[in-house]
């Protein structure tokens, strides 16, 4: 099949790989049909983790399954996918609680010897082959598989959100326990701080803030209906407060993730955490959905090399904040907004820049990696021409 596949930093092809397939009787076998190029892609393209050499990245899938293993029992042949990015057991006490991107059967042991949670095509998450490819291998398919609606392929774009980005800009407002009429600050228009703004405005938010030094992204929240500000290196949280009665808002969310950096490119990885401790308001939420990771040997700071920030912790306690972070238990949530895309209620697909066939993928990487106006989320689609 062909695949795209990671050779090195900034080095990705797409190549001829061994086919996926069934390997163990709860597997589920799916011909990908679109597959998303995420923002966290990007760290592993950057050859800022420990990605092999060779390895298939994608892990934002949607497709048309193809084979069941003799033991899956809801999964037909013919059913239209969408396929989360954790991969679950569904049996584990992490999963039993919902916690599935904490799964401690799928997990990667030699990682760290109590590791939790497992991927496709990620760095540290496990052997599992991306979808960045033809063919993909599900396990345990049963749980993994949410199976879509009549409207499967006249929304796919939509759909095929649901993998990642929907539901992790929907985490990011949850960690930050959004209610109606709150006020919310978004760090980063990347795609994940534009599905948390969509997130916020189904949810019933007052006031969306989205901070950004990208004109063009921001341009793209301001039409899905947020109030747009320029990151300015924390300077900016005083229009957020001018903009809130000085008091801030009353929850926020981290967007953005570790490699966040001023207007110039200068990676600051305590910058936006401690932007938020200021903007939002004594006793605030903060949902950190952006990736932050334990080591990272390509950081420019010595702290960061090591995962840790200076992070501004009394002023946190003092204005009694609380903060929920971590990657987002996808079936936690993406059966109901499959729900809301089939009843017209939210459109993530609104925030989509390219459709594009596998083989431009590597064109594709570079582009979005780059920021090049324009390259907001691409889709491929690796059973085009
Ligand atoms: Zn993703
Ligand atoms: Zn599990």
């Amino acid at each position: 099949m062909q695949a795209l596949v990671y050779n090195g930093p900034r080095n990705v092809s797409v190549d001829n790989v061994p086919d996926a397939k069934i390997e163990r009787p709860t597997d589920v076998l799916v011909r990908i049909t679109s597959t998303n190029i995420c923002g966290s892609d990007l760290h592993m393209y950057e050859g800022r983790t420990d990605m092999p050499s060779k390895a298939v990245l994608g892990h934002e899938n949607l497709g048309e399954v193809i084979e069941i293993g003799n033991a899956v029992d809801r999964i037909k042949i013919g059913d239209r996918v969408a396929i989360p990015f954790n991969i679950g057991c569904g049996f584990c006490e992490n999963c039993e609680r919902g916690l599935s991107a904490f799964c401690l059967t799928t997990a990667d042991r030699s990682v760290m010897p109590n590791m939790a949670g497992a991927a496709y095509g990620f760095a540290d998450m496990g052997p599992y082959r991306g979808g960045q490819a033809e063919l993909l291998r599900v396990p345990y398919g049963d749980y993994n598989c949410l199976v879509l609606p009549e409207d499967a392929e006249e929304k796919e774009r939509d759909y095929v959100m649901l993998s990642d980005i929907f539901p992790t800009g929907w985490h990011a407002t949850r960690l930050a326990y959004l209610s109606p009429g709150d006020s919310v600050v978004i760090y980063g228009s990347g795609p994940v701080g534009l599905m948390a703004t969509i997130s916020a405005r189904v949810q019933g938010a007052s006031q969306i803030f989205v901070v950004d030094h990208n004109r063009d992204r921001l341009n793209v929240a301001e039409r899905l209906g947020a109030t747009t500000i320029v990151e300015d290196e924390g300077r900016e949280v005083e229009q957020i407060l001018e903009a809130t009665h000085g008091k801030g808002t009353d929850c926020g969310c981290e967007c953005i993730g570790y490699q966040c950096h001023t207007p110039k490119g200068k990676e600051v990885p305590n910058l936006v955490m401690n932007s938020l401790v200021n903007a939002v308001k004594f006793t605030g939420n903060i949902g950190v959905v952006g990736v932050f990771i334990p080591k990272d040997p390509g950081a420019a700071d010595s702290l960061a090399k090591n995962g840790e920030i200076a992070f501004d912790f009394g002023k946190f306690w003092f204005k009694g904040q609380k903060i929920g972070t971590g990657q987002c238990n996808v079936k936690a949530y993406n059966r109901k907004l499959a729900d809301l895309i089939h009843h017209d209620r939210a459109k993530p697909s609104s925030i989509i820049s390219h459709d594009l066939p596998l083989k431009e993928a590597p064109t594709a990487y570079k582009n979005f990696d780059e920021r090049v106006g324009g390259w907001h989320k691409v889709v491929l689609h690796p059973a085009a021409a």
